[in-house]
C-alpha cells in the first residue's frame, strides 16, 4: 500500500554512526492529523516517558548516574582542545554510554573499555573542577575485572553476585531464590508479579525489599512521572482511558502490585483511544532471575489505515480458518481474529530508548494473559524507518540473486513484511485447535518454536492468496512473491549474521525461520522449486516456482498443525532438531564474511522527536513536532531535563 504523507528520503532516517551503533530517526506523520486535545495528551505523556530515565540508569548499575553526570559536565564545560585521538576516544565512550543507558553494552552486556588513558580522564576531570571524582572512577572505568558484565545468565556459581546490575544489594542467588519462592507460595492462582518493583537488599542481617514508589526508592522520579500523568489525564480519550491512568497513578503512589495487575487489565481492555501508552516497570530481561522490571515507556498513536487492514483480516478470520490446508478435525468452528493494533511511536523512553522494540505484546503476567488475553501493538513507523535505512546499505544487493529480485523488494518489501506480520499475529496464532486433553506442555521446550512455525506458515500460505487482493489488503500479486524471496533469503542466509561462528540457533523465531526455509528447500529440490546457485564463489537461494513453493508451505502447515493438535512431541523434536537448530558451518562463515565486508553497524537505535508546547496567555494553543539531528545534543538535553 502506498504510504502517504511519509518521507521516503533515505537521508532523513540515518543520523550518524559510531562504534557498532547506528542512530536513526523515526517520523510521526499521525501526530499532525491529531486534534489539539490529543496532541496535548501526547505532549504530557511524552513528558512522563522521559521523566523516569534516571531510574533505568540506576537500575542498570549503581555507578551509572554518577558517571553520566561527569560525562555531561566534561562535554558541556571542558575548555581545552576538542580534537585529537584521545578526545575522539572520549567522545566515542560518552556516546556508547549514553546509547546503552550505562557503562555496559545494551546487547552484549559487556562493560565498555575506554580508548583514552586514565591520565587523560584525570586531566579532563580537573579541567572542569571535578578532579575529586577521579580516584573512585579509575577502577570502575579502566579495570576490566571490575563489574565486567551487567547481566550474567550462566557459567558462574552465583548469577547475582556476577551481574553488575543494581537490583540486588549484597544478596546471593540462593538467598534471593529462597526469598521469592517463599513469597510465591503465599500467592493463590492469580499471583502478583512478586519482586517486580523493588530492590532486594540485606538490612540488619534480614532480606528486605526497597519498593519503588512515590514515597520510596526512586520517589523523586516517580513523583515527576505521576505529575505528568495527571496533567495528561485531563486530555484522555474517554472514561476508560482515564481509569487506566488513575490505576497507574494509584500504583505509582502506593507500590501495590495488585494495583499494577488492575492497571494491566484495564490497559489491555482499552482498544479504542487514538493514543495509547506504556509507562512502568515492565520487562525483566535485566535481572538474571527475571523478577525485576526495568523502567520503560512508549507513547503511540493509531495508524488508522494500517489498523483497517488488521480489522479486515479479523472480520474474515473464519474464512481463512475454513480454507486452511489443515485436517478438518484440527480446525476451529468459531474464530475471533485478534486485532493487533498498528501504531506509530511518538515517544520512546527508559529501556525503550535509544534501542527500541518494533512491537510489544503485554501484559507479561501469565494468569492475566490466560484470563483476559493480551494486547499486541506493532510500531509501524519504527519498522518503516528500519526499512528505509536498510535500502542502499548493500545487504540486499549482496544477498539477492538478480536485479528483478532487488526491484521487487524495493517496491513491495516493506508491504510484504507488514502483511506477513499482520497475518501471523491476527490469524496465525489464533487458528487451529488442540484435541481434547492435549496441552502446550505436551510439546515441552519445543512448544514456542513450533507455535511460531505454525503462525509463520499460516502467513506464508495466505500472503499469496487471491483473497487478500479481493479484500484490498494487498496492493499487487507481487507482494506475495516478494515475501517468499525475502523469507527464503533470510531463513537460509541473512539471519545467520546474528549468531557467532560455531553457535547453534537458539532463539525460537530464528529456529522457526530456518526450519521452514530448509524444509521447503529440501522438499522442493528435485522439482527445482528453490535452486541453490553459486556465482563467483557466492551462494544464492533462488525461488524458481512460487506457486509450487506455496503448496509446500501449505503441506508443512498441515503437518505442523497436526503435531500441535495431537501434542506429538517426537515429531516436534524431529522437525525442529532436524531443520531448525544446526547451522551449515561453511555457509555461515561465507555469510558472515560477506556481511562483514559491507561494514554495517549491527545495532541501531533512535533519536526521539521534540514536542514544543505553544501557549498564549497561559492557554495551550498548539503542540509542534520537530526532528532533531544530533544524538549527543539530545542526550545532553535529556540530562538537563531529568537531572534537576
Ligand atoms: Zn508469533
Amino acid at each position: 500500500m502506498e504510504k502517504r504523507d511519509r518521507t521516503d528520503d533515505h537521508n532523513f532516517f540515518i543520523v550518524e554512526e559510531f562504534g557498532d551503533i547506528r542512530i536513526l530517526r523515526y517520523e510521526v506523520p499521525a501526530f499532525e492529523q491529531l486534534p489539539l486535545r490529543e496532541k496535548l495528551f501526547v505532549y504530557y505523556l511524552s513528558r512522563a516517558a522521559l521523566a523516569g530515565r534516571d531510574i533505568l540508569w540506576d537500575q542498570n548499575n549503581r555507578w551509572n548516574l554518577r558517571i553520566r553526570k561527569v560525562l555531561e559536565r566534561i562535554l558541556q564545560q571542558y575548555p581545552g582542545e576538542r580534537t585529537g585521538r584521545e578526545f575522539e576516544a572520549f567522545l566515542l565512550y560518552a556516546k556508547q554510554v549514553f546509547f546503552a543507558n550505562g557503562i555496559h553494552h545494551h546487547y552484549s552486556m559487556d562493560k565498555f573499555s575506554p580508548g583514552f588513558s586514565p591520565a587523560y580522564l584525570k586531566s579532563l576531570l580537573e579541567a572542569v573542577g571535578a578532579g575529586g571524582e577521579y580516584p573512585d572512577l579509575e577502577q570502575v572505568l579502566f579495570d576490566p575485572a571490575c563489574m565486567p558484565k551487567r547481566v550474567v545468565l550462566g557459567g558462574v556459581a552465583d548469577l547475582l553476585t556476577a551481574s553488575a546490575n543494581n537490583y540486588y544489594v549484597g544478596v546471593t542467588q540462593p538467598e534471593a531464590e529462597a526469598f521469592y519462592r517463599q513469597k510465591l507460595q503465599e500467592q493463590g492462582d492469580r499471583p502478583l508479579s512478586v519482586g517486580l518493583n523493588s530492590t532486594l537488599i540485606v538490612h540488619g542481617g534480614q532480606l528486605t525489599e526497597e519498593v519503588w514508589y512515590a514515597n520510596g526508592k526512586y520517589g523523586k522520579e516517580i513523583s515527576k512521572i505521576v505529575a505528568h500523568l495527571e496533567e495528561a489525564r485531563g486530555y484522555a480519550w474517554d472514561h476508560t482511558q482515564k481509569e487506566v491512568i488513575d490505576l497507574l497513578v494509584a500504583y505509582y503512589k502506593s507500590g501495590d502490585l495488585a494495583l499494577f495487575d488492575a492497571y494491566s487489565i484495564a490497559w489491555l481492555k482499552e482498544g479504542q483511544a487514538p493514543v495509547d501508552f506504556i509507562n512502568g516497570f515492565i520487562e525483566v530481561y535485566g535481572d538474571p532471575l527475571a523478577y525485576k522490571g526495568s523502567w520503560e515507556s512508549i507513547v503511540e498513536i493509531t495508524d488508522k489505515e494500517a489498523c483497517r487492514r488488521t480489522e479486515i483480516l479479523a472480520e474474515n478470520a473464519l474464512w481463512f480458518e475454513q480454507q486452511a490446508p489443515v485436517e478438518e478435525r484440527f480446525k476451529k468452528r468459531e474464530i475471533t481474529g485478534v486485532t493487533a493494533r498498528v501504531m506509530q511511536a511518538a515517544m520512546l523512553g527508559g529501556d525503550c530508548h535509544p534501542a527500541t522494540p518494533i512491537g510489544i505484546n503485554l501484559p507479561n503476567s501469565e494468569w492475566i494473559r490466560e484470563v483476559y488475553g493480551s494486547k499486541s501493538v506493532t510500531l509501524d513507523n519504527i519498522t518503516y524507518a528500519y526499512h528505509r535505512a536498510s535500502l542502499g546499505n548493500g545487504v540486499l544487493e549482496e544477498f539477492a540473486f538478480s536485479e528483478e529480485e532487488l526491484e521487487l523488494h524495493r517496491r513491495y518489501g516493506y508491504e510484504g513484511g507488514n502483511i506477513h506480520t499482520d497475518l501471523h499475529e491476527c490469524l496465525g496464532h489464533g487458528s487451529g485447535k488442540m484435541l481434547p486433553g492435549v496441552t502446550p506442555d505436551c510439546l515441552k521446550s519445543y512448544y514456542s518454536t513450533l507455535e511460531e512455525t505454525r503462525a509463520d506458515l499460516f502467513a506464508l500460505y495466505y500472503i499469496a492468496d487471491e483473497k487478500l487482493l479481493e479484500l484490498g489488503v494487498v496492493s499487487a500479486p507481487e507482494v506475495g512473491k516478494c515475501e517468499y524471496n525475502s523469507y527464503i533469503r533470510n531463513g537460509l542466509m541473512t539471519q545467520l549474521t546474528r549468531i557467532k561462528p560455531g553457535d547453534d540457533l537458539e532463539e525460537s523465531h530464528m529456529r522457526n525461520r530456518q526450519l521452514i526455509a530448509s524444509w521447503v528447500y529440501e522438499q522442493g529440490r528435485e522439482t527445482g522449486v528453490i535452486e541453490r546457485v553459486v556465482r563467483a564463489g557466492k551462494t544464492f537461494f533462488v525461488v524458481r516456482d512460487h506457486p509450487a513453493l506455496r503448496m509446500l508451505f501449505g503441506r508443512l502447515l498441515g503437518e505442523v498443525q497436526r503435531i500441535k493438535s495431537e501434542g506429538d512431541y517426537k515429531a516436534a523434536r524431529q522437525l525442529i532438531e532436524g531443520y531448525g537448530v544446526k547451522v551449515d558451518r561453511e555457509l555461515h562463515a561465507e555469510v558472515l564474511e560477506r556481511y562483514a565486508n559491507l561494514g554495517i553497524p549491527p545495532y541501531a537505535g533512535f533519536l526521539n522527536p521534540d514536542y514544543t508546547l505553544i501557549e498564549k496567555n497561559g492557554r495551550p494553543m498548539d503542540v509542534r513536532i520537530s526532528y532533531p539531528d544530533n544524538f549527543l545534543r539530545q542526550m545532553l538535553a535529556y540530562g538537563e531535563d531529568t537531572g534537576q
